[in-house]
């Protein structure tokens, strides 16, 4: 006999933990089964480890700084054993945390993989649960290349399972992570090759942030290999060699990471019994509501395959459930202009539109303004690190369509401006918002 919900919710991550917790507020009677740890990637393998390590490598870069500000700083390396067990400790404990959170919400937490019997009940482990609504937020998994000797390469998930940092290190691919773990292996010691297979990296973004990136990896010594699209991976005496599909082999490493993107995860989740329909990649379609293709079965998060960010996931479970369990009609995540950061050294920040998309969408109505400076606290140092700032306007009133940042602070900074943003603020706005002296910040409504 099934034991029955209001609602079950398919994965205990960041999306699936808040569609949950918000059901719950309205009195739904609620089920969230995890295989897994709780938190799902963002808490054990995503953002939180991750910015952990950010952390650690822009200490690296300050107390090169400190020399500059007339402090006798040596750095002798850092001990990477030593911040990983407590690392571990601090990510155990959010594990706790939730768990109790779930108890003392009255929240039923089910420990094992669920599987479709069919559109009303889930099977976990020979336990049967059935509900009148069900969330799918299972989230993805590391691609790893269909490649001879793809084996022999890491993914994300074992980075953060090192328990020594590797010296002679390959990133292949040229997104978030692979920007982000260079620039975090580079500033703890590591030599870093960045391999993507075109000329650029986070193509996806605005080409002056693009160019930003590849500049402080020139500045930083990462060495990035362009239009290197990876055909095989061997390992020989010296350390794994990577090949490309143009003959040239590169290496030897210590490691290589395949950072090619996420995967849903979907596999053995039994789909086809409750009717889901999913895309040619397998992610699971929604329509603006994350409604899937079965009226009350709905997706969110990574398994999308639409804006794969924490926030992102989080902000639609809560208004899907605002929506079904709140009776607050019509309300959905707006998927525009969401903020994004990309915690390189130094970070960027960006929401909106690119100036190319801008181009293409409202032609000659587009007005740009950008900067290009050493900021204040670089004047002191050898090392100078260039901010790059990007205003995007359309339209004679000019509004704001899209703002991109690299700079230090940058991370911070964007939230702000993304509130401005989606309030439809214009260049009149910025221009007429009294600057903050000194700051890097006070560019942005300087700019002319
Ligand atoms: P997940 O958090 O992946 O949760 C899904 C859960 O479902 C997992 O716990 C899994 O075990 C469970 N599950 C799967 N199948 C089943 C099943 N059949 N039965 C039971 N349980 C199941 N985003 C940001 O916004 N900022 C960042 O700085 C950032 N950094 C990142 C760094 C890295 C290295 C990575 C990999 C990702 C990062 N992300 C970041 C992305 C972010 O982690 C994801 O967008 C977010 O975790 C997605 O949440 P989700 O709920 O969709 O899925
Ligand atoms: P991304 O989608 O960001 O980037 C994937 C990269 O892999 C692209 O550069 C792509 O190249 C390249 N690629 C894809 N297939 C191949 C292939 N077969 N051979 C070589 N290169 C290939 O994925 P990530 O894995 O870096 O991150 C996954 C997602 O997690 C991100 O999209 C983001 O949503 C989220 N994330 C968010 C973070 C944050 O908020 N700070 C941090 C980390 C992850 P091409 O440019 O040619 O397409």
């Amino acid at each position: 006999m099934a034991e029955r919900f209001d609602l079950i919710v398919i994965g205990g991550g960041s999306g699936g933990l808040a569609a949950a917790q918000r059901a719950v507020e309205y009195g739904a009677r609620v089920a969230v089964v995890e295989s897994a740890a709780l938190g799902g990637t963002c808490v054990n393998v995503g953002c939180v480890p991750k910015k952990l390590v950010y952390n650690a490598a822009s200490l690296a870069h300050l107390m090169h700084d400190a020399r500059d500000y007339g402090f006798a700083v040596t750095v002798t390396g850092q001990d990477w054993a030593g911040f990983k067990a407590k690392r571990d400790a601090y990510i155990q404990r959010l594990n706790g945390i939730y768990a109790g959170n779930l108890a003392r919400k009255n929240i039923k937490h089910v420990v094992g993989r669920a599987r479709f019997l069919d559109a009303h009940s889930v099977d976990v482990d020979g336990q049967q649960l059935s509900a009148a609504h069900i969330i799918i937020a299972t989230g993805g998994r590391p691609l790893v290349p269909d490649l001879p000797g793809s084996e022999l390469g890491l993914v994300s998930d074992d980075f953060f399972a090192l328990t020594e940092r590797p010296q002679r290190v390959a990133l292949v691919g040229a997104g978030y992570i692979a920007v982000e773990f260079a620039g975090a292996l580079r500033a703890l010691g590591s030599e870093v090759t960045l391999l993507a297979r075109h000329a650029r990296v986070l193509r996806h973004l605005d080409e002056s942030l693009q160019e930003g990136v590849l500049e402080a990896f020139a500045a930083d010594g990462i060495n990035f290999v362009g239009n290197a699209v990876p055909s095989g991976l061997q390992r020989s005496a010296q350390g794994l060699q990577l090949d490309t599909a143009d003959g040239r082999s590169h290496g030897p490493f210590d490691a290589l990471f395949w950072v090619v993107g996420r995967v849903p995860a979907t596999a053995g989740l039994g789909l086809e019994a409750a009717g889901v329909q999913t895309d040619k990649a397998g992610f699971v379609p929604t329509d603006a509501y994350q409604v899937t293709n079965v009226p009350h079965i709905y997706a969110l998060g990574d398994v999308t395959g639409r804006a794969a960010l924490t926030p992102v996931a989080v902000a639609a479970g809560r208004r899907l459930c605002d929506r079904v369990f709140g009776g607050m009609r019509g309300r959905h995540l707006d998927y525009n202009n969401i903020p994004t950061v990309i915690f390189s050294h130094p970070p960027i920040g960006t929401c909106g539109l690119s100036e190319a998309e801008a181009r293409e969408k409202f032609g000659d109505a587009v007005k740009v303004y950008s900067s290009n400076f050493v900021p204040l606290w670089n004047g002191m140092t050898t090392h100078k690190p260039k901010t790059r700032m990007k205003l995007v306007t359309a339209g004679a009133e000019q509004k704001m369509v899209g703002c991109h940042i690299m700079g230090p602070g940058a991370d911070e900074m964007l939230q702000g401006f993304a509130v401005a943003i989606r309030m439809g603020a214009t260049k009149r706005d910025f221009d007429d918002t009294v600057a903050i002296h000194p700051t890097v910040a006070e560019e942005l409504v300087t700019m002319r």
